[in-house]
């Protein structure tokens, strides 16, 4: 694949590793003729170039037609698929973690931001990925995003 005529600042479509969706992307470095780099204009993060993929709809009836019942490790179903996803974005919030990074432990009493690593006594370590209202925020966890209260007054 050439890009020649691609420089930094063009916006191209490209495969989100965050949204795991294709995406337009603003090209931020090239070298020779390969996108390095880009950033993503629908999360604002920056990751390397992927190139876009074909559509999940697709890629599924693909999988299902060519699936062959030897191999144990592929995900048979959709839950299995949903699982394989949430442990995938799990282990990349976890890779992300910079170093020194305080995991509070999760309390229902406690308010956390966006961005957090927390520790819970189920669930394991998860990243809030939102904070939802005034007294929940969204976690992901290495079984999948969850729900959580936070922000409650001890009653
Ligand atoms: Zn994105």
């Amino acid at each position: 694949m050439s890009f020649s005529s691609i420089g930094p600042g063009d916006d191209v479509e490209a495969w989100c590793t965050r949204c795991r969706m294709t995406l337009n992307h603003r090209v931020i470095a090239v070298v020779g003729c390969d996108i390095k780099r880009v950033h993503c204009l629908t999360c604002g993060s920056d990751h390397k170039y992927y190139p876009p993929r074909g559509s999940a709809a697709s890629n599924e009836k693909t999988s299902r037609v060519t699936k062959t019942s030897g191999d144990v490790k592929a995900p048979k179903t959709s839950a299995d698929r949903a699982a394989s996803r949430a442990r995938g974005e799990w282990n990349t919030f976890m890779s992300q973690m910079p170093p020194g990074t305080v995991v509070r432990p999760y309390k229902i009493t406690e308010s956390y931001a966006a961005a957090e690593y927390i520790d819970h006594p189920l669930f394991g370590r998860g990243r809030i990925v939102e904070v939802v209202g005034s007294d929940k925020i969204e976690v992901a966890f290495e079984e999948g995003r969850k729900v959580l209260l936070c922000n409650r007054k001890p009653t």
